[in-house]
């Protein structure tokens, strides 16, 4: 069953609206997906309080929901139009999911913990969310029963960009992903503007989970 959702809940997720627009986020149709969705609902009762704080906080089997701020960010650089078909590796709790949703798009979310799959798909069903196909497998080959995506957006920390994720982009689509080592990675925004041409800015400070799979750190040895 899902907890309450209260004034005082509304109040706590407008005050992190106002905590994410100071650090930067613009877009005001990410800030209202924000300030709609119950992010207590992820999390235990008992941690309520960490729920509307701007901090990533962890779901079980050593994963996190990531921080409101990075979800706003990553969303933000997606750049997304209402009617999209986007790519989430990484599908976690479902939170991130949800701000897709809530802009419009239709989502295709890729978890390679069957548990976190499970859980995540039954809580966006609870929610009443539609629209999103969820999968279980490795997200790090895409998900090319479905390609091609105009946005992708990985939300675990990538060794490389693993080319199956460029191949499954439609010309003009966009790839957000995090590149880094285990501690720290670049924000990286791929552009796709010919099969040939790849238009790459990139933005400093993430620290996100592995991306584990062929095409993440499994393929490191
Ligand atoms: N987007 C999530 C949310 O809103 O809660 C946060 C995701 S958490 C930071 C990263 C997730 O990526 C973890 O659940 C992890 O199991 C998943 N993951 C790691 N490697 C993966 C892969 N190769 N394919 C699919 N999911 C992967």
């Amino acid at each position: 069953m899902l907890q309450e959702d209260s004034y005082r809940h509304k109040g706590m997720r407008r005050a992190l609206g106002r905590t994410l627009a100071g650090k930067g986020i613009r877009d005001t149709r990410v800030l209202d997906a924000i300030m709609r969705i119950p992010r207590h609902f992820f999390f235990e009762r008992a941690f309520l309080e960490h729920a509307y704080q701007d901090k990533a906080f962890p779901i079980g089997e050593g994963q996190t929901i990531s921080q409101p701020y990075t979800v706003a960010f990553q969303t933000e650089l997606l750049a997304l139009q209402p009617g999209d078909r986007v790519l989430e590796i990484g599908t976690g709790s479902g939170y991130q999911c949800c701000v897709l949703l809530e802009m419009g798009v239709k989502v295709y979310t890729i978890e390679y913990i069957k548990k976190l799959h499970e859980r995540a798909r039954a809580m966006l069903s609870q929610m009443g969310y539609g629209g999103a196909t969820f999968v279980h497998g490795d997200g790090s080959r895409g998900l090319p029963a479905y390609a091609p995506y105009d946005k992708i957006i990985v939300t675990a920390g990538a060794p490389t960009v693993p080319h199956a994720l460029l191949q499954q982009l439609r010309i003009g689509g966009v790839l957000v992903i995090p590149v880094g080592d285990e501690k720290q990675q670049k924000m990286l925004r791929l552009t796709k503007e010919s099969e040939t041409k790849i238009r790459k800015e990139e933005f400093n400070g993430f620290s996100f989970v592995k991306l584990r799979g062929e095409q993440g750190w499994d393929a490191q040895g």
